[in-house]
């Protein structure tokens, strides 16, 4: 959704004023416009949903940032709270049973399905060995959920009652939280080829096994496998669509195109905010939605003074970083092997590893997903127009020379990277995913349903 870009009439007071328009943003400001309050939300970018939005080119279109959500099946109270914070619910499509597919190494493409004792048994055909290692994981997962939960409840409860509840949960705490995914993996199973398969949806979390908690990965696959796969009706703009009218009903404003430079502060009391532009706009409460790290070191005053909850922030990693390669095909794409299932393919069948050599040599892993399969409105038109998407994860330092240079200034050497960098992510895909296509119409692949050839 594009609103006109921001401007800012002069004395604005509101109640709150959120940064950043992602599914953070938007949630926290319509559960205040719920709640009584006018909130003014400001969005650096020209669209406005974050990681929610999406974007068309020549009749295709793409979400930049969901695939699939979990934990929204009907009577979930993950649902129940998106329905409250939206005007009328969103409309969510199953993708069904199966909703990933391996493809690991030469080995026979692996379909993961839902629930558990269904993915229990897609494991026990392929590895007729391991049930024991099997079961073992999934107990692990269970377990390991409920200790990821553990911690959001006591950090969310008052101090004590929290630092109590850790306490009490601590053992489970160390022994789920405070282990890698590889290292619980390594306690289960000596099997190179069933720990790719544990492994190989990390980038549902975007950590690596070897570093990541596998509390986290034992949340993310448990999410999925109990509650199954979902996709948003009319793609995943929908979600700003049906928030932002909350907002506005209770007198508030989106405006996109307006970065935000700083947060105001008078006398140890946060006030406001001063946009990049020189516009200073008042707040009782301000709310960065924009990520942690960024707001310390790019929004809080310079003579804000150290504290140790600024260098705690500062203190933790970056995440991994991604590229995207945005896919347009005409065709019978489900001919060629194109699911609504997300695929993940491991092409040498290494799993906990990124694409830090870029753009020399090939991606180790990466993602596809075909979003027009998964979303009944979308009409594929006389052409059978779908759009699909590669993604594959890398590290900041590929790239971090352009970071501070405008786009339009990046030059020959950028171009050429970007291309080199599609080529390597386009051809090891297609040939997994796609039946070995890989020539196409919009920085993509033409289909030609050869299986029917
Ligand atoms: C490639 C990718 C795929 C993903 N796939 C899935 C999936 O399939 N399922 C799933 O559940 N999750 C998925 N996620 C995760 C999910 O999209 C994010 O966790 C979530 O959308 C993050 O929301 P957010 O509000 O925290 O951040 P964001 O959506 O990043 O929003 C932050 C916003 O702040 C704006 N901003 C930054 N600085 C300023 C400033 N100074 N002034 C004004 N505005 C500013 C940014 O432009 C941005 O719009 C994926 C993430 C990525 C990156």
């Amino acid at each position: 959704m594009v609103e006109q870009n921001g401007h800012t009439p002069a004395n604005e007071k509101w109640d709150v004023v959120v940064i950043g328009s992602g599914m953070g943003g938007l949630s926290v400001a319509a559960a205040l416009s719920r709640t009584g309050h006018r909130v003014l939300v400001l969005e650096q970018y020209e669209t406005l949903g974050g990681l929610t939005h999406s974007f068309s080119r020549n009749g295709f279109s793409w979400d930049v940032g969901i695939h699939y959500l979990s934990n929204v099946a009907p009577g979930e109270p993950e649902r129940k709270v998106l329905d409250w914070l939206c005007d009328t619910p969103i409309e969510l499509v199953s993708m069904g049973a199966i909703y990933d597919v391996l493809h690991i190494g030469d080995t026979e493409p692996l379909l993961l399905s839902r629930p558990f004792e269904a993915q229990a048994l897609d494991l026990k055909e392929r590895f007729p060995e391991e049930g024991e290692a099997i079961d073992a994981w999934f107990d692990a997962i269970h377990k390991g959920k409920e200790a990821a939960i553990s911690v959001l409840q006591s950090r969310a409860m008052p101090q004590p009652v929290g630092a109590f509840m850790a306490w009490w949960k601590n053992s489970a705490i160390k022994q789920w939280c405070g282990r890698t995914t590889a290292e619980v993996a390594a306690d289960i199973t000596d099997n190179p080829e069933l720990t790719a398969v544990f492994f190989a949806q990390w980038g549902d979390h975007g950590g690596r096994p070897s570093k990541a908690s596998f509390a986290v990965h034992a949340l993310v696959s448990f999410s999925y496998l109990e509650c199954g796969a979902w996709y948003p009706v009319g793609g995943s703009s929908e979600i700003a669509n049906h928030i932002l009218p909350v907002i506005r009903q209770a007198g508030g404003e989106a405006r996109a195109g307006v970065k935000v430079g700083s947060v105001l502060v008078d006398d140890g009391l946060v006030v406001g905010v001063r946009t990049v532009d020189g516009d200073d706009i008042d707040a009782d409460v301000v709310v960065s939605s924009i990520g942690a790290r960024e707001t310390v070191d790019q929004l809080l005053p310079e003579d804000l003074g150290e504290d140790d909850w600024i260098d705690e922030i500062r203190s933790f990693r970056s995440g991994i970083s991604h590229f995207s390669v945005y896919l347009g095909f005409e065709g019978d794409i489900e001919a060629a092997g194109a699911t609504k299932a997300n695929h993940w393919i491991y092409p040498e069948g290494e799993i906990d590893a990124v694409w830090n050599e870029a753009p020399s040599g090939s991606p180790p892993g990466m993602f596809v997903s075909f979003a027009s399969l998964k979303d009944p409105n979308h009409v594929p038109g006389p052409q059978q127009h779908h759009s699909g998407e590669i993604m594959v994860w890398t590290d900041w330092s590929t790239v971090a020379r352009w970071a501070d240079v405008p786009r339009a200034e990046r030059g020959e050497e950028y171009v050429k990277f970007k291309k080199e960098v599609e080529a390597g992510c386009i051809s090891r895909a297609c040939h997994a995913a796609l039946d070995g296509n890989d020539h196409g119409p919009y920085g993509g692949c033409v289909l030609w349903p050869r299986r029917n050839a």
